[in-house]
């Protein structure tokens, strides 16, 4: 995937089609020809016919292994917003589905606008139109990748907050999507304009690090590969960089210089199984000496977003220090492209079939960036959470503040806020669905805004609500409140009696109680010269029958004092 200089037509078809051989052409060619005419008095920023951008998106699709649909939607995803051609056209002429995703891509332009917006509303946006099609983030995420490789021509606080935005927002949805590649060219190219001085700083260090490395690195790559074509392994080997950004990255937070990165350069060994990875592997460690605590095994292992393979720190020749990263094509494949590796299997969009499935579920559901195991701290309830998600079966709901919560569909404000804290729960009174207070029993719908209006005071809970709630957190609780809330109905009083001391005073004391249908649970009497003091613990449900029956008992012979404990 490269963004070239110059492209033509035939370029996007010939990569399209080498990549996807259920490819229409004549449907490509079609979309170019209206979007060519359509943006044909248009000019970009920097001065080129404006159909020069939508052709560089639908270049970079065509080498992700897009299909038809969305490369025409490339073409056409800027026509509903500059030109005349409305929703309508493209239905009419491309059909449904282009004109869905030219409608998605064109509504989240829109969002991106507004840059003081939130990011966290902009993640949430781009998080519903990946579960209606996940082809609009692709393309967006092209779109952007165009854009970026294009802000010279931009003023610079747009290219500062372009460049902000796709930092923080576009390269994580990249990664989350697996695409590996994509995300660092979004991060490398952002971070140019975000912090051109860094930038240009940390280019030239790099030049001269490779300058002074470089003939010791080709001297390891050769001897690498002369070895392994002596024990017969089949293998691609070549010499890597560290990307800008993640350079940067490492320097900032460990506070090192860019000499002290050990993984500056590596050599990527790509095999055709899994098994010669660790034939490779032994090779390398006879040749090499191994600096201890580097070595990862990620095949075994791999990382939250699927990435496979080994690596580990080397002393090569001359005591050249480079990292050594081994995988199989496949692994490697996955590793660059991510999600766009299954499209030829993923229908209109959506992931359908069990195997899709599946890496859906790795993807969104075990995957570090959106984060379903922060919300969801409890293994087993994580585990519930990722069958719901096979299942296709949640709704993504947001917090005021935009943070993404998940709860099965069906859900109510009264999960919500379970979910959130049970003290939140606990203290739920009403709620505010997209601003407009709502019955705490609504059922929540994807995309809703929820927020909780809760009380200080102990809120009585609803038996009902057992029968209306959805998660097995809110009805645990609701379970719990309401056997403790019968408890405290039930709680326990001491009554301190004191009184000159008498015979049948504790008899008559007691009768009060048994009239009053309140069980005395002990009596005790404490005698001193000619005054008692009874000490009487009994079972109160209803606080105004306790003053009720200490008037009764003050009321009684020789009493002097009564008091509640
Ligand atoms: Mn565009």
């Amino acid at each position: 995937m490269k963004v070239k200089k110059e492209i033509n037509i035939e370029d996007i078809l010939y990569q399209a089609k080498r990549k996807n051989k259920t490819i229409n052409s004549k449907k490509i060619l079609e979309a170019y020809e209206y979007a060519k005419e359509k943006h044909k008095n248009q000019l970009r920023k920097s001065g080129e016919p404006y159909i020069i951008h939508p052709m560089h998106v639908a270049y970079i699709l065509a080498n992700l292994n897009l299909d038809t649909e969305t490369i025409c939607a490339a073409l056409l995803h800027d026509v509903v917003e500059d030109t005349e051609a409305t929703y309508e056209d493209i239905d009419n002429i491309f059909g449904n589905q282009i004109a869905q995703i030219v409608e998605g891509v064109t509504k989240l332009g829109y969002l991106f606008k507004t840059v003081e917006q939130k990011q966290a509303e902009n993640y949430t946006k781009m998080f519903i139109a990946m579960e209606k099609d996940i082809r609009i983030i692709i393309l967006k995420l092209a779109d952007r990748l165009h854009n970026i490789s294009t802000l010279q021509y931009l003023k610079r606080d747009r290219q500062i907050a372009i460049s902000k935005e796709t930092i923080e927002l576009y390269a994580p949805i990249a990664h989350k999507l697996g695409m590996y590649d994509l995300k660092m060219k979004l991060e490398d190219g952002a971070f140019k304009f975000l912090y051109p001085k860094e930038y240009e700083n940390i280019t030239n260090k790099l030049d001269e690090q490779i300058n002074k490395a470089k003939q010791l690195l080709e001297k390891t790559k050769d001897e690498i590969k002369t070895q392994l074509r002596r024990q017969k392994i089949i293998a691609s080997v070549k010499i890597e960089t560290k990307h800008i950004y993640n350079i940067y990255k490492k320097m900032r937070q460990k506070k090192i210089h860019i000499e002290e990165i050990k993984d500056l350069f590596s050599i990527k060994i790509i095999t055709n199984k899994k098994q010669d990875c660790y034939r490779i592997l032994g090779i390398i460690n006879t040749l090499y000496n191994l600096i201890p605590g580097t070595f990862k095994d990620y095949i075994a292992t791999p990382r939250n977003n699927m990435y496979q393979a080994i690596h580990e720190v080397i002393l090569g020749e001359k005591g050249v220090i480079l990292e050594i990263q081994i995988c199989s094509y496949t692994m490697n494949k996955i590793a660059k492209y991510g999600i766009t590796n299954y499209f030829p299997y993923i229908q209109k969009g959506k992931i359908e079939n069990k195997q899709e499935l599946e890496f859906k579920n790795k993807l969104y559901g075990i995957h570090d960036s959106l984060e379903l195991k922060n919300i969801i701290k409890d293994p087993k309830e994580f585990l519930n959470t990722l069958k719901s998600e096979l299942l296709d079966d949640e709704v993504y709901l947001f917090t005021p503040k935009g943070d993404i919560k998940v709860l099965p569909r069906g859900a109510t404000a009264v999960d919500f806020a379970y979910l959130i804290h049970e003290q939140i729960g606990r203290h739920i009174v009403g709620c505010k669905i997209n601003s407009i207070e709502m019955p705490v029993i609504t059922k929540l719908k994807n995309g809703d805004i929820v927020e909780i209006l809760t009380s200080d005071e102990n809120i009585k809970v609803k038996e009902e609500w057992l029968e209306i709630v959805k998660t097995a957190k809110a009805k645990s609780n609701i379970l719990k409140q309401l056997k403790k809330e019968k408890q405290e109905a039930k709680k326990k009083k001491e009554i301190e009696i004191l009184a000159l001391d008498r015979k049948n005073l504790v008899l008559e004391i007691t009768n009060i109680f048994a009239k009053n249908n309140i069980n005395i649970q002990s009596v005790h009497t404490n005698s001193n010269e000619n005054k008692v003091k009874i000490y009487i613990v009994i079972e109160i449900t209803e606080n105004k029958n306790l003053k009720k029956i200490i008037n009764e008992i003050i009321l009684l012979n020789n009493v002097i004092k009564v008091k509640e404990k």
